[in-house]
């Protein structure tokens, strides 16, 4: 079966530089990036055109940050939100 491609965005002014995404991928497609944000941490940045969409990142970023795309999807298949009150977690497949 051919591997499913995915992509995500993070919006980096929001990142905390908690590392758990990168810890979580299972592409290795994430690293922390050797510059800061402007509210001085680093933040994760995408290294590799391999990530599948498997959604760990975005279930496991705290700032809810991450969203997440699969090739052939319209809608986004991981989008986390409102994390500080009544957590959303939208999840399409
Ligand atoms: S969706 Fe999965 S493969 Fe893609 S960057 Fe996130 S953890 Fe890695
Ligand atoms: S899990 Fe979220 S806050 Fe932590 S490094 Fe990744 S994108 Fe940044």
């Amino acid at each position: 079966m051919a591997k499913i491609k995915g992509h995500i965005t993070i919006k980096t002014e929001n990142c905390k530089g908690c590392d758990l995404c990168v810890e979580e991928c299972p592409q290795d497609s994430l690293e922390l990036s050797s510059s800061l944000n402007s509210a001085g941490y680093p933040y994760a940045v995408l290294i590799q055109d391999n990530c599948t969409g498997c959604t760990n990142c975005a279930l496991v970023c705290p700032e809810a940050i991450i969203t997440v795309f699969r090739e052939g999807k319209k809608k986004p298949i991981a989008v986390i939100s409102n994390v500080t009150e009544n957590m959303t977690v939208e999840v399409n497949q």
